[in-house]
């Protein structure tokens, strides 16, 4: 499946070189870049039936895969189109990978359930089970696939975690670490009751207000090199894009008109906490650093299959 579309890849590109040296991108003349990240995803159970609890079926996992082409693509008619001036299509889609580690073709593409043997997952500072065991024995190559593993968390008291992220290392980028993380847990890890869309099938497991797959936009989010909105901290803190407005919190629901800074929240972003049907955009900075470290960062560079697209 590949191999004939790398060899259309190679031409284009020299092509790129002799007419339009000056596209860092290797952009041909009317084509664009798009960067196709294959993905696999691990449905921890624990004995269940597929299609049920937490062994959520294979239209669920597609409608996720669904919602993220459209938020990153910024498709038009879809949850994930804006008019804001400053939003961006990032040129980056995602895709459920045709084959296994062993090459061979997979019964459910990109899907690896895992029995792991309890029903919930503890969480909290050091998330243990989750980072020591689970991700280290389950993961799939990391230069070859983008890892999400969905799970059930339990035992936190407070305000329930959707999901969370590894960032990404090496990028050169401000407010990221040099080293992020080990190899064998790079991924995202996000929670079943979020994974997928309730609007694009009957998936009673997805939990409202969280129930149209931004959990796992805003983690991919991360995982790409983006940070929150309102940089962690208060005005002085930033999130390294001067196309997102400064805040100082956080917010929830579905707040219109919030300043906290001095200058109207871009609420409606996907690095912000508000709910799935508040959010539609990432800016053109914010794709300026997932590009940065689709192009620098490891475990990200050898991952996207280049395509050239053609300019509307
Ligand atoms: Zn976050």
């Amino acid at each position: 499946m590949k191999r004939p579309f790398a060899t259309i890849l190679l031409l284009l590109i020299l092509s790129a070189c002799s007419n339009d040296p000056e596209d860092f991108n290797g952009n041909v003349t009317g084509y664009r870049t798009i960067y196709r990240i294959p993905v696999v995803v691990h449905v921890v159970h624990n004995g269940e039936a597929i299609g049920t609890g937490a062994n959520i079926g294979y239209a669920q996992i597609q409608s996720q895969i669904d919602v993220l082409n459209e938020d990153f693509r910024r498709r038009t008619g879809t949850n994930g189109s804006n008019k804001n001036e400053d939003g961006a299509d990032t040129f980056i889609e995602f895709f459920l990978t045709i084959e296994g580690p062993d090459g061979a073709i997979l019964e459910e593409p990109g899907v690896d359930r895992v029995d792991g043997g309890r029903s919930e997952w503890p969480k909290g500072i050091l998330r243990n089970p989750i980072e020591t065991s689970l991700k280290p024995f389950t993961i799939w190559d990391p230069e070859k696939y983008f890892n999400i593993w969905t799970v059930n968390f339990g035992g936190f008291v407070g305000r329930d975690l959707l999901g969370y992220a590894q960032f990404p290392d090496e990028s050169g980028l401000p407010g990221l670490n040099v080293d992020s993380g080990p190899d064998n847990t790079d991924g995202i890890v996000i929670g079943y009751k979020y994974f997928g869309s309730s609007q694009k099938g009957n998936f009673p497991g997805l939990v409202a207000p969280y129930d149209l797959g931004r959990t796992t936009t805003h983690e991919v989010g991360h995982w790409l090199g983006l940070r929150h909105i309102w940089g962690d901290g208060d005005c002085t803190y930033d999130d390294y894009c001067l196309d997102t407005p400064l805040s100082a919190e956080p917010s929830f629901g579905c707040p219109v008109d919030k300043i906290t800074c001095t200058e109207l929240e871009m609420t409606e972003n996907y690095m912000d906490y508000t709910d799935d049907g508040c959010m539609n955009t990432f800016t053109k900075d914010q794709t300026e650093r997932m590009i940065t470290v689709l192009e620098t960062s490891p475990r990200r560079k050898e991952l996207a299959i280049l395509v050239q697209e053609p300019l509307d």
